[in-house]
């Protein structure tokens, strides 16, 4: 008997089956999660980490050392040059689009590889919006290889690139897609393919949700600048806010004059007391992941039994942290989120129900009840109201809290009829 919350027992018999299938999923997944804690220990301890890098500075930011060092700790663990972690990257996108714009001048290419990239970066780029200032406003060309049979199209790549391409752009993370996200091991095959038709080529991996999920990361299979945000992966559940740069260090250098002014890069930005949990965030980030990824594996073996679609499945190999079910109507749909939401630490309270979210070409129902708001390292659950009905979810600070989001979710669907798969 599941303690303090009421589950039906055949919901709670079929989560037993489910944790059964997970087994060897979950070993694996604590194999990689002690690797990269140890990878990120090894480099605290290189670097002497203590309290005196928590010190807040103020004003210009001058000389840093909390800062100055974490940006090392970083590269070290990224295996990248050089680094740029700041709480005042306000988002993922705002990385990402620090990195663009710091690497692209007017008359280059930027080639994206792996299909349209995610929603958010299309107003950077110029393939949505006029006059706000887009890659494109800049004369920055803009071309796209779409995926084959949800895969990169590596012919079509190879023809693609040629002596113009100044950057190639690949996003590791399915975001809101169905296509499977991508290995470390597949972005490396990428980057041999678009460097040996142009070795100039700057290989720059939008990171988000890809972050301890394996071994190795983008750097290490040949990729030139990584970016990410710090509520997913790799702020651990603990950074409030902000986002990282890492890469080639003339790379790094030119996003820092970005960030902050041609020039000053690097040398300025006050920390305003956020770096201990920026510290914090990363120390914990390989567990953090291991249990968002545990979670995922769970959700999606629990609803693979039920009968629904899942992808990925419960045993596939996995390149990012994001689960999606096919739940089939939008009954369905909110219930689920609904289920989620009750058991969420926080806002349990609230109900979430489908709304015309601005951009969105359907209505949206989101579940979220996060200590930061927004986060996505957080369990949270997103469902566009439309064919074909799936949920996205994402996160989990730990695997018994989001387990029970999960059994919820189950219940809440039953209590309404609309779960399959039980009697
Ligand atoms: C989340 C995400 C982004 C954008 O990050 P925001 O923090 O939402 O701005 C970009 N790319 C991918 C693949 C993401 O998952």
């Amino acid at each position: 008997m599941i303690p303090f919350f009421h589950i039906d027992e055949r919901i709670e018999k079929a989560s037993d089956e489910a944790l059964k299938k997970c087994k060897s999923q979950f070993d694996l997944i604590d194999e990689i999660t002690e690797y990269n804690q140890l990878k990120v220990q090894k480099a605290f301890i290189k670097h002497s980490i203590s309290e005196t890098h928590f010190i807040s500075s103020t004003g210009y930011g001058y000389g840093d050392r909390g800062r100055e060092t974490l940006d090392k700790v970083w590269a070290d663990i990224f295996c990248a040059e050089d680094a740029i972690v700041r709480h005042n990257f306000v988002c993922g996108t705002h990385t990402l689009t620090t990195a663009l714009f710091g690497v692209l001048r007017p008359g280059d290419t930027m080639l994206c590889i792996t299909g349209t990239p995610y929603d958010t970066i299309h107003g950077v780029i110029g393939i949505t919006g006029e006059g706000m200032g887009s890659l494109k406003d800049f004369g920055i060309n803009y071309a796209e290889v779409a995926l084959k049979d949800e895969k990169p199209d590596m012919e079509a790549i190879y023809n693609a690139v040629n002596d113009y391409t100044t950057m190639v752009y690949i996003q590791r993370s399915r975001g809101y897609e169905l296509r499977p996200s991508l290995t470390v091991g597949e972005i490396e095959e990428l980057v041999k393919l678009v460097k040996s038709k142009n070795p100039n080529v700057i290989v720059m991996v939008d990171n988000c949700y890809g972050e301890f999920v394996e071994k190795r990361e983008p750097i290490e299979a040949g990729a030139d600048l990584i970016a990410g945000s710090m509520i997913k992966n790799a702020g651990g559940g603990i950074a409030r806010t902000g986002g990282y740069i890492a890469g080639r260090a003339d790379l790094v250098e030119k996003c820092a004059y970005r960030l902050t002014t041609p020039g000053l890069g690097k040398e300025v930005g006050a920390t305003l007391g956020m770096n201990r949990e920026l510290y914090m965030g990363l120390f914990y980030a390989p567990h953090t992941v291991g249990e968002a990824l545990k979670s995922a594996v769970y959700i999606s073996a629990l609803f693979e039994g039920f009968g629904y679609d899942t992808t990925p499945r419960y045993d596939a190999k996995r390149g990012d942290i994001v689960q999606s079910l096919g739940l089939e109507n939008e009954e369905s749909l909110v219930a689920f989120c609904q289920g989620i939401q009750s058991g969420s630490p926080i806002d349990s309270f609230l109900t979430p129900e489908p709304w015309d979210m601005p951009g969105y070409d359907s209505k949206v129902v989101m579940a979220a009840g996060a200590f930061t708001l927004g986060s996505s390292i957080e369990l949270s659950a997103d469902a566009p109201i439309r064919e074909p009905f799936y949920a996205w979810i994402q996160g989990g600070l730990n695997f018994h809290s989001a387990k029970i989001c999960a059994l919820l979710a189950a219940q809440q669907m039953h209590d309404k009829n609309l779960l399959k798969g039980i009697d």
